[in-house]
């Protein structure tokens, strides 16, 4: 068999014979002459059969070709004409002229144009295993595998163990409306919401961890920026002093995460509304109260009461920390001690309040994060406070008897950070295969638009 050349590494082989392997990407007649795009892992190429060129059986074959089908080029890399030359394409000053060409497989005609900018999100979602393959949605997960290879860079390199957290978790430990609960086991159990247990019992351990993982969400409302099954970026170190120094470790875990995409994906970004994030020295940050007496201020609403931001105000924040702060982040700390879960940990100088904070990014509450109770005693009263059963946390609990340092931790969620760097309005749009109250992968009741 011959060797294979991947579409880029063309460019270099002007004159030579080469082999290509990939999916028609695009085909344009030209009388007899037929060009097509092929698109492989690393690119595409422009090839071009000419009968006269090509061996008789594959000059047959080229007549049935289509959209998607997986061809094997055999031929010589040629020099386009100066007239010909594509600079928007890494390969556009070359092209491949087809001496035999093979089926490796052949696909139906496609049900709708990939590149198709008016397809709706319903029909995009119906077929995403082809719509996958436009070249906006490859950038697009691209871009998300390097924010993913970003956080685990950086996280490394600052002594972070990486850690794989169980999604089956025992029912009492999260407790809520929005939890999955899952039958068959003897035990009560459900999907985990989050890593939070076993990433801080890890901390027992370890010191400091990471995982990327799924997280599990029985939402209650369908909105743009909720998912039942979302991709959680959770990290939990030791030794802290306050939750500042887990804030501190997220913006420089945001800067790297965006230089490294500008390092790796910048062309794909492109094909976005990408706009690189303003992400100042330091983020400014404002306790929750704070924010509502500001916004009472500035608009006259009054939710100075309030235990959380509505979305609008998280929105007008966002605007508001752009315009006066030059910066696309904004942590807000200090939300109410009743309405945190029971391991946050509370001011000393002002216990009806926590060190925890949310990040809103362009204003969209994109983490939760805060320092936690690393005092046994102290986390048993917590859970007590708040009507839980210390009985039930058990096995959580017995990391806190046995040495536990400050700590604390962040969840920053994959997919709303994907689709608020790329200006996508609706999560769904920048999850793989985002599943919802009416779709696991296809949608459960058939909509209109499906006659
Ligand atoms: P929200 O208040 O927006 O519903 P939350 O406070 O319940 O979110 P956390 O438990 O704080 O969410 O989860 C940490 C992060 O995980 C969030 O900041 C968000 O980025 C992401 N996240 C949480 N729930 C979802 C979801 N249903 N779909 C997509 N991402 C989510
Ligand atoms: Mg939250």
């Amino acid at each position: 068999m011959s060797v294979r050349t991947l579409s880029v590494e063309a460019v270099s082989k002007v004159g030579a014979e080469v082999t290509i392997k990939g999916w028609v990407n695009a085909r344009r007649n030209m009388g007899k002459i037929v060009f097509l795009d092929i698109r492989d892992r690393a690119g595409t190429i422009q090839t071009v059969g000419v009968p006269s060129q090509m061996t008789p059986e594959s000059v047959e074959r080229l007549k049935e070709v289509r959209l998607e089908w997986v061809l094997e080029l055999k031929g010589a890399v040629q020099e386009r004409g100066a007239k010909q030359k594509n600079p928007n394409s890494p390969t556009g000053a070359v092209e491949l002229l087809i001496k035999e060409l093979k089926v490796l497989a052949k696909a139906e005609p496609l049900p709708l144009d990939l590149e198709d900018e008016k397809i709706g999100l319903g029909i995009h979602l119906d077929y995403l295993p082809i719509t996958l393959r436009s070249e906006k949605y490859r950038a697009l997960f691209k871009i998300q595998a390097e924010i993913v290879r970003g956080f685990r860079d950086y996280l490394n390199a600052q002594g972070f163990t990486e850690i794989q957290a169980p999604k089956i978790v025992a029912a009492a430990a999260e407790g809520g409306a929005d939890v999955f609960e899952v039958k068959y086991l003897k035990n009560k159990a459900t999907l985990a919401q989050s890593p939070q247990f076993y990433k801080q019992i890890m901390v027992g351990v370890f010191e400091r961890v990471f995982a990327v993982g799924n997280c599990f969400r029985a939402e209650q409302h369908a909105t743009t920026r909720h998912l039942n099954e979302f991709t959680g970026l959770d990290l939990e170190f030791g030794m802290i002093e306050d939750h500042h120094d887990v804030m501190n470790l997220e913006t420089e875990l945001l800067r790297h995460i965006l230089n490294h995409l500008d390092k790796t994906v910048s062309s794909e970004l492109k094909l976005w509304s990408y706009i690189r994030p303003e992400l100042p020295e330091k983020i400014p940050y404002f306790k929750l109260r704070e924010v509502q007496e500001l916004i009472k201020k500035e608009t006259g609403v009054d939710h100075t009461n309030e235990p959380d931001l509505e979305p609008g105000e998280e929105k007008w924040l966002g605007n508001y920390v752009q315009e006066k702060h030059h910066s696309d982040f904004v942590f807000i700390t200090h939300y109410p001690t009743a309405k945190r879960p029971m391991y946050t940990y509370p001011d000393e100088a002002d216990p009806e309040f926590t060190k925890s904070f949310d990040l809103l990014f362009r204003g969209v509450e994109i983490t939760s994060g805060g320092q936690r109770f690393n005092d046994y005693n102290q986390l048993v009263q917590s859970m007590k406070n708040k009507g839980l059963n210390p009985e039930d946390f058990k096995f959580y609990l017995e990391s806190f008897q046995y040495g536990m340092p400050p700590e604390g931790g962040l969840g920053l969620g994959l997919e709303r950070l994907t689709a608020r760097l790329l200006g996508v309005d609706n999560v769904k749009e920048a999850t793989l295969f985002p599943r919802d109250l009416n779709r696991i992968d296809l949608q459960l009741s058939p909509p209109e638009y499906k006659q």
